[in-house]
């Protein structure tokens, strides 16, 4: 359906959990959680990922995950994208792609990831009818990868990479926030990664918001003449694609097509926008008409370029 401003929105992020095994510097507060592990005794049986500081995960379950995009449907959702807190930390995501992929009307179910707890699921995923994976990699250095991500392995991530390609997904993206002074340095080796493993790279500006909003180097919107060589660059033959995502130096609100779910089932018009329209309890046409609602809601734009972003989350309890 279109929004107030003529916008066709089709696209559905939905978060199946706020739990992540990782604690990126500028996503989660560094007390998110203690658990870096993921094989702590599960707090559901879908989740691998608990400890004492985060006793209930309270993720939706996959029937839940698979109501709310059947209501989406009904509105004119065509895709949707999986995301987080880390999706793979479920055990149950194939099951809930599978469900996903099967809703009338849904004609694409992509997952966003950091690719470290995929390699055991990748096959299942592909076989549940998971189109497209992006694998968030924000250095190719791995004790930086590691300060980054606050204890994470890359060794992990490119075994998850590699686990995709051997399931037999094509056009795997991976993701990395560019940080001036942090991994900024990092855009030919992340070129020539593309290249050999003949998969895109996303460049993504830093946006304030969460722990981001904190740390004031990482306030300086990218600057986008450093990527000017590579910037809007189109694939060509089997070259691999680099892209530039740039929300605040150069936004694309006038053509946002989405409406998020938090994995608490709070409907987010916007990203930047502190709006929530809860769904709990509700289903049915009442479903149908909360989520309407959100689409209706939906601002023109946001207004990072004049300060920070209005949400009270952080992304990983929004789903980036
Ligand atoms: N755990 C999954 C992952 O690592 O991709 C999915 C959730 S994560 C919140 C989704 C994406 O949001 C990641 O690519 C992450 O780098 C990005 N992200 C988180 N905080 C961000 C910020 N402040 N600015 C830009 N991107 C951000």
């Amino acid at each position: 359906m279109r929004d107030r401003f003529g916008r066709e929105v089709d696209y559905l992020r939905l978060s199946v959990t706020e739990g992540c095994n990782m604690r990126c510097i500028y996503c989660r507060p560094q007390a998110a959680s203690a658990a870096f592990t993921h094989d702590v005794p599960s707090c559901r049986e879908n989740c691998r990922i608990a400890s004492a500081r985060e006793p209930s995960c309270g993720n939706p379950s996959a029937e839940r995950c698979i109501e709310i995009v059947e209501a989406a449907a009904q509105l004119g959702i065509r895709k949707v994208r999986i995301t987080g807190g880390e999706p793979c930390v479920r055990t149950d995501l194939p099951e809930i792609a599978r469900g996903i992929a099967a809703v009338p009307g849904i004609e694409e179910v992509c997952l966003t990831t950091n690719g470290t707890l995929i390699a055991p699921m990748a096959a299942a995923l592909k076989a549940a009818g998971l189109a497209r994976v992006n694998v968030s990699i924000d250095s190719l250095d791995q004790d930086r990868y590691r300060e980054i991500t606050r204890g994470g392995s890359l060794a992990a991530a490119l075994e998850g990479l590699d686990a995709l390609a051997a399931a037999g997904f094509e056009g795997t993206k991976v993701n990395c926030v560019l940080m001036p002074g942090i991994n900024d340095d990092e855009v030919e080796g992340f070129g020539a990664f593309a290249a050999e493993r003949g998969i895109g790279v996303r460049f993504i500006e830093l946006m304030p918001i969460g722990p981001a909003r904190e740390l004031n180097p990482y306030q300086q919107p990218l600057p986008l003449s450093s990527l000017s060589p590579i910037a809007g660059k189109p694939a060509k033959g089997n070259r691999p694609q680099l892209q530039v995502i740039a929300p605040i130096s150069a936004p694309f609100c006038s053509q946002c097509n989405r409406i998020r779910v938090t994995a608490d089932e709070q409907a987010k018009p916007c990203l930047h926008s502190r709006e929530e329209l809860s769904l709990r309890g509700l289903s049915g046409d009442e479903l149908v008409d909360a989520l309407r609602a959100a689409i209706l809601a939906k601002p023109a734009g946001h207004n990072l370029a004049s300060g920070a972003s209005e949400s009270a989350r952080d992304m990983s309890r929004i789903g980036g």
